[in-house]
Formats: C-alpha cells, structure tokens, sequence
C-alpha cells in the first residue's frame, strides 16, 4: 500500500532512486538540490544543468499552454557524437580495417527539424539518412548537407521512386537502392539503362535469426521483410546476366526495432557475415554491411533484457558488432566492410520531453465513517460497519470475503429498488474503508490473501494529466511502451500519494498506469499533493523516438505545442523553434469540416434562437465571441487569464 515517506528523512537521493532517473536518464536527467528535475545536456558530469521547470515556467510565460513537447536540442548532438566515436574508439582498439557510417531512418521521427538537426550534427562524421518512402526519399535528399554519406533506400519502390534515387547518384550523392523483393531488380535495372546512371545496390535479407522484444516478427523466417537465400541467389544470377553484379555492393538486414537482449544482435551479425562472405565468393564486390536498427533505449533503466531495456550498452553494441564481423569475415580474409548502422530510436529518443500540468485528482480515500449510520432496514450497513471494527491481522481472509459479499449484497439491494442512492453510496464507502484497512492490516503479513493483492494493486489516486495519450504517447497504448515518468519540481518533498495518472480523452485506456522500475515494472508511481496555489507540472521522458506520427486526433486532440532550446555552455539556453500546436479549427479542417461554414451555420442557429425568443442580440454576441475564441483556441484545456 502507501508508503510513507517521511519528511525529515527524505532527500534528493531519494526521489532519484523513487523515480528510478539515475537508472533511464543516461546521464542526461536528474534532480538538484532545490528538487526540480534538470537536463545536462552535455553530460551529467560536466556542462551546465538547466532545470526543467523554469524552462516550463518561461514557456507558459510566453504565452504557451500545456502540454508542451519540448525538445533540448544538444541531446540530438550529444547521441550522435556517442555513436560515431563510440564506432570509432572500436574500430580503432581493434583494429578493424573499416569505416562507420551511420544513418537515420529518417520514419522514427520524421519532423523537418530533427532530421534538420541529425544532418547539421551528423555532418563532421558523414552520418547519413534512410528512407523508405518516396516523401522520406524526396524530404532526405532535400537534407543531405554531406555527398560522402549514405542513402540507404528501403522500402517498396516503384518507378519513380526509382527514378529519384538515380538522379541523386548523378549528382553525387551515395544512394543505396535496397532490394527488397525479387522484383525490383528488373525495375531498377530498366530504369537505370534509360537514365544511364549506374545504381548501388544493396540486398535486404531474412535472416533466421529472430531477436527477442516487441518486434521479434520482424526477423527470422516467416518475416515478410526481405530475401530468402534462393532468392538472393536469382538476384545474383541476374545481375551477372545483366552484367551489372558490379553493382552489388550492400548486404542489408534488420531483425527489429529495441532488441533487447545482446546475443540477438551477435547471432544477427553473425549469420549475415557469412552471407556477406558468399555474395563476394559469388564475385560481387560489396564493401557495405548494414546491420539495420534495433539499438534499443533502456526506458525501465533496469539494464535487463525485459521489452523496454536492454542488456547492454552502446560500447557493448558496438564491441560486439565489430568483433562478430572480424571474426567471420577474417577466417577467409575477406576485406572489412563500411559498418552501416540505421539506429533511429536510440539516436532521437531522449531528445524530447512531454511536459504537462495535472488538473484534478481522484483520490481513492472515501469519505470519512459517519459518526452515526442511517437506519436501513437492510442491515448491510451496520454489517458493514462491523467488519470494519472487527478487522485484525488474524481474520483478514473472513473480513475480506464478508466485504466483497457484502458488496455484491448492495449492488443487488440497489437494482432492486430496496436501498437509496444515498446507502448505496455510504454502503460502496465502508467497503473502501475494509479495503484500506485490510490492505494496511496486511502489509505486515507473509502471506497475503490472494484476493487482496488485486486489492492493493487498486488502491491509488488518479492524476488527470491535460494530456492526450493517443496524440502525444501512442505506444503506450498500443503496445504497452514503459516511459519514465516523473514530477519537474517539488522533488525535494516527498511524496504522498500513490496514483495513477490518466489523460484528458474519454477514453478508459487513455491511462499511464505502468512504471519504470528496477525490478521491471511497478503499477502505480508516487506523486504529490496538489496545492491550491501551484500548478503541478509532470514530464514524461525520452518520448523522441516513434511518438509524433504514430499520435492521432482521438476525440480530436491534436498536436500539442513544441518547443525547442539549445543550451549554450555557459548555461544560458535559448528558445531556438516554437511549433503552435493544433487549434480546434486547424483539428477539425482535418477531419473535413469547413470552418467557414460551421461559423455561418453557428451564425443561423444563434439567429433562429433569437427569433424563437430564447436569446436577445446582445446574448447572440456573447454566444457567438465564445464559439468563435473557441474554434481559434488550442484543443487541450487552457488556463484563463
Ligand atoms: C524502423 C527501422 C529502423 C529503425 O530501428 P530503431 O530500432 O529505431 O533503430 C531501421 N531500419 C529499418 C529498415 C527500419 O524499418
């Protein structure tokens, strides 16, 4: 049940190892001493510490509402610089006789500003993109700003998909056109002899090695991703006939998004290296293996290989990755490919924040017992009330049962008509009062009844977060993602209520009630106390990666307000982008309706009620100012001035 933190005794410490922020925030989040949380965008060793809830403060200040998506763009810089040089210590230490060459697979978040930013870092280390559309194809060579960085073109390609990657090998860039299935190969090979441009190929192929995770489905024989071996060895055949197998030059494969466990990413490199190894026995001259994405974020912090962590780090990743590729490749002295990485998630997840402010609580705690209870001709009050009394650690399991008897008693009472609204309520309050008092008996107990474990696991507040899942967390909804959540201010309280937080749809599952933790998952998270006085502002951390296309327009909600900050060294920090979120016009112009018109036909409906003698003209004003403010305002709740 609660735990009482008690107030004297609780320090900073405590809150970081409550939240768990050492464990997911990867240097980059944690509390000071004044209990706000702060980004080190830098590190948390070293540069400036900017705390988050002045950055909150200074965007309400100008004018924007919760929720906001903020975005501190030297973490953007700082990911891309842990992977290159982390590539490029491993290579050096083992002597590795290649290159890396990362790429961003531009669908992760494909928002012109972070593929803006990842091409402006990526630049000094030739990082790269990756499409797999004709938009992120069109959009990523619009962004290129680095000729000697890959392209890599996943993906369905028809004609002009083709097209467009050959008129950006004409003008220099290195595109890779990644054969997905069979027949593209005649497709490229066509349109590259009209257009007489000379195309890099690459082969994605199904490996059967399957890694563990969400998204197992996506490696091993029955993806529907990629080549089989006979199939690699049409594509060979015809490329010799064509007399274009000089083009093959990429081996390509990717077994899932967040793989958490490291022998999957080594079995993975394993069993492409010896592909790799029988392409160039088959005379193709490659010099590019691209191990796809899969480089997971450890969202619990609980370094395990439990779905949202993972076993390693990213010195490891790359460790392994370089020592499989030595291994196999040098029993038959076959030259060091290009590394080719398409880490996505692990590049952009930590760069972005949720922020929002909660605006009630629920609290599970019922009304107090009254003094004296009504009469009901029933007795199930009175029972009730009994059981309460009568509880104590030896007969937890009988009172437990008379409660959840007599609770079922009510609801039957009630349906038929033999007890009022008003005994049903206290009746459903006592009950509450069993539970709590059970749960609190309990917790000094071994053994706890079975029942009462599901008990305790219900007994918490619920935070009303202003806050769309759908539209700002979808992966918590859809598959169940764990993301750090955490109080920005008020750290160095301790506090008081257990809770769940949910968001402002009418939807029962637009909920947060999983947590990080050591230990996995836990089903509640501690928060504080609301004051009247003090809005109370939560982030939801490393929501960077996947969360913005995939959020959609349930019960219209829309895009929220994004900001971005750049935090200079000496810790100052300017607000360097600011995205006006979604008005109810823009949300509702998307499912279709015509602003235009809805405000003439708000305009008749207000006429006709004047008519009809309900409203004078003056209210017709009033009415119509308030629809129209309202169709210009942002979608989720806003504070009046
Ligand atoms: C989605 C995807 C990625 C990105 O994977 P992450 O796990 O986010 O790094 C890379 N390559 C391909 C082909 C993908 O489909």
């Amino acid at each position: 049940m609660r735990t009482i933190y008690s107030k004297d005794k609780w320090s900073i410490k405590d809150a970081s190892e409550l939240y768990g922020v050492k464990n997911w925030g990867a240097g980059y989040f944690s509390i000071d001493t004044s209990g706000d949380a702060v980004v080190t965008p830098f590190g948390s060793d070293h540069g400036p510490r900017i705390s988050l809830y002045e950055v909150a403060r200074e965007i309400e200040d100008r004018g924007f509402s919760m929720p906001v998506l903020l975005r501190i763009e030297n973490i953007l810089g700082s990911q891309i610089k842990l992977l290159n040089e982390t590539f490029r210590k491993v290579i050096k230490e083992t002597g590795y006789r290649g290159e890396y060459r990362g790429v961003y697979p531009i669908k992760v978040n494909q928002q012109e500003q972070v593929v803006e930013a990842i091409t402006q870092f990526g630049k000094e280390y030739s990082h790269g993109l990756e499409a797999g559309s004709k938009p992120e194809l069109i959009a990523a060579i619009s962004m290129m700003k680095n000729r000697e960085a890959c392209l890599i073109c996943n993906g369905y390609k028809d004609e002009e998909f083709i097209d467009i990657g050959l008129y950006a090998i004409s003008m220099g860039f290195k595109v890779f056109f990644v054969v997905e299935v069979p027949g593209e190969v005649d497709l490229i090979i066509e349109r590259a002899k009209r257009l007489q441009v000379k195309p890099n190929l690459g082969l994605r192929i199904k490996l059967s090695t399957q890694a563990e995770g969400k998204w197992s489905s996506s490696g091993g024989d029955s993806s529907v991703f990629g080549l089989g071996m006979s199939h690699v060895v049409d594509v060979v055949d015809r490329l010799k006939k064509e007399e274009m197998l000089d083009c093959l030059q990429l081996l390509h494969y990717h077994i899932g998004s967040q793989i958490p466990n490291i022998r999957d990413i080594r079995a993975g490199a394993m069993e492409a290296c010896r592909i790799y190894e029988e392409l160039t026995k088959e005379g193709a001259p490659m010099g590019y293996l691209d191990l796809g994405g899969g480089l997971a974020v450890d969202y619990n912090g609980s370094q395990t290989d439990y779905h949202s962590s993972r076993n390693y780090s990213m010195e490891e990743y790359c460790w392994d990755i370089v020592e499989t590729v030595i291994s196999v490749l040098d029993r038959n002295n076959i030259a060091h490919p290009t590394l080719i990485t398409e880490s996505g998630r692990a590049v952009v997840a930590y760069y972005s924040l949720l922020l929002f402010n909660i605006l009630d609580v629920s609290s599970f705690l019922p009304p107090p017992i009254p003094e004296k209870l009504p009469e009901s001709s029933s007795g199930l009050l009175d029972n009730l009330h009994s059981t309460y009394e009568m509880i104590s650690a030896k007969n937890i399991q009988e009172c437990l049962n008379d409660a959840l008897f007599y609770k079922s008693q009510a609801r039957q009472l009630f349906k038929h008509g033999q007890l009022s609204i008003r005994e049903r309520a206290l009746a459903d309050n006592l009950v509450q009062h069993i539970l709590i008092k059970l749960s609190q008996v309990a917790r000094h107990l071994k053994h706890v009844p079975k029942d009462l474990k599901t008990v305790n696991q219900t007994v918490y507040d619920i935070y009303y977060g202003n806050f769309s899942l759908f539209q700002s967390l979808p992966d918590v909804w859809a598959i169940d993602q764990i993301l750090p959540v955490m109080p920005i201010h008020r750290l160095n309280e301790p506090p008081t209520h257990p809770a769940i937080i949910s968001d402002i749809t009418c939807d029962c599952d637009g909920k947060i009630d999983n947590f990080p933790d050591p230990y996995n998952e836990r089903r509640s998270i501690m928060l504080h106390e609301l004051k009247a006085d003090e809005e109370y502002y939560l982030g939801v951390f490393l929501v960077g990666a996947y969360q913005e296309t995939l959020g959609d327009l349930h019960n219209l909600f829309g895009d929220t307000n994004v900001i971005s900050i750049h935090v200079n060294r000496d810790g100052t920090y300017k607000f360097i982008r600011e995205v006006e979120g979604d008005s109810v016009a823009d949300v509702l112009s998307i499912v279709e309706y015509d602003v235009r018109t809805m405000k003439n036909r708000l305009r008749k409906i207000a006429e006709e009620s004047i008519e009809l003698g309900l409203i004078t003209p003056k209210d017709r004003k009033a009415i119509i100012e308030c629809f129209f403010d309202g169709l210009g305002g942002y979608t989720y709740f806003e504070k009046e001035d």
